[in-house]
């Protein structure tokens, strides 16, 4: 037999191994460290910047969003954690996969948690996926479900998936100029990136009280309704702020360079570069036009040209 196809045995033997553990529980009844209180909702509303009312006042329920920080150990951690998940995690990093990122969370809601619910929790590795090949490297997603309750009820989920993989070869740093960063395209703004492929801007518009929005989410911060359809932006913009970036230097851009904070015409704003013109001369008020960027063969961007008709 070729080293190819012994490679693929251990594959299969491990995966074998690592689907054992699918069901298994990572945590069984936790409780919250704190009841769902008003000094944590508002830390997070001014982190967050969110000033909606619900979240304030005596009828006040917590963000929808703060579902996981009800359940989080702080930096002591959680003496109800089972082994389960560390087990998993010996396997992987005992077969080269030594590395760990965050992937996405995945959030449901059932119903509105208040002040004072106690809350409780059970985690189960809820799948393991079959080894997959990314950018990042060779490995596999490990996908966590957290059940929170709230007086016994269940009052929304949690899936939370990580990648543990090993590392691919990183190509001499000369070889090759990194790319930019990928979007995370998720069912929220999906829509979005499908508008920059075909060189429309779209601007989300609520269904209900006809507030353009952007960037894009899931509901209207100005009555909370969840119908939405769009617009096409005209194009036309003016620079409503900028900063010009010299430092950190990351890998994929030449600093200095300019980040534009652009006024559409239709009232919202949107973080792009303002290209056509040296950073040292983006100025506030400037107009600019909307243009599509093939940035390399996979990635275009919707950014803002200053300086007239070129
Ligand atoms: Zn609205």
């Amino acid at each position: 037999m070729s080293g190819t196809d012994s490679g693929t045995d251990a594959a299969d033997a491990l995966y074998e191994r690592l689907v054992a553990f699918v069901g298994r529980s990572a945590a069984t009844a936790g409780t919250g460290r704190d009841p769902v209180n008003l000094p944590m909702i508002r830390h997070w509303c001014e982190a967050m910047g969110d000033t909606h009312p619900a979240y304030t006042g005596p009828d006040a329920v917590a963000p929808p969003t703060m579902l996981q920080a009800w359940t989080m150990g702080g930096l002591s951690g959680h003496t109800d954690r089972s082994s389960a998940y560390e087990e998993l995690f010996a396997l992987l990093d005992g077969a080269g996969y030594t590395s760990v990122v965050a992937t996405d969370c995945e959030q449901e809601y059932l119903r509105p948690l208040r002040p004072g619910d106690e809350i409780g929790f059970d985690t189960v590795i809820e799948s393991v996926s079959e080894r997959k090949t990314t950018k990042l490297g060779t490995g596999h997603f490990v996908t966590t479900r957290t059940d929170v309750r709230a007086g016994g009820e269940l009052a929304g989920t949690h899936r939370f998936r990580i990648l543990k993989y090993a590392p691919a070869a990183r190509p001499s740093p000369k070889a090759e100029k990194p790319r930019r960063p990928r979007p995370v395209v998720n069912r929220d703004n999906a829509g979005f990136w499908e508008g920059v492929a075909g060189h429309r801007l779209l601007i989300q518009r609520c269904g209900e009280c006809a507030s353009l929005r952007f960037p894009w989410l899931p509901g209207c911060a100005e009555c909370g309704s969840r119908e939405w359809d769009t617009v096409e932006a005209s194009g036309e913009g003016t620079v409503y702020s900028y900063v010009v970036m010299h430092h950190p230097a990351f890998p994929a851009f030449d600093p200095p360079y300019a980040v534009g904070l652009i006024e559409l015409a239709e009232g919202v704003r949107m973080i792009s570069n303002v290209v056509g013109v040296p950073y040292d001369k983006v100025r506030i008020g400037m107009p600019v036009r909307l243009e599509f960027l093939r940035v390399d063969e996979e990635l275009e961007l919707p950014v803002f040209r200053a300086g007239g008709e070129d």
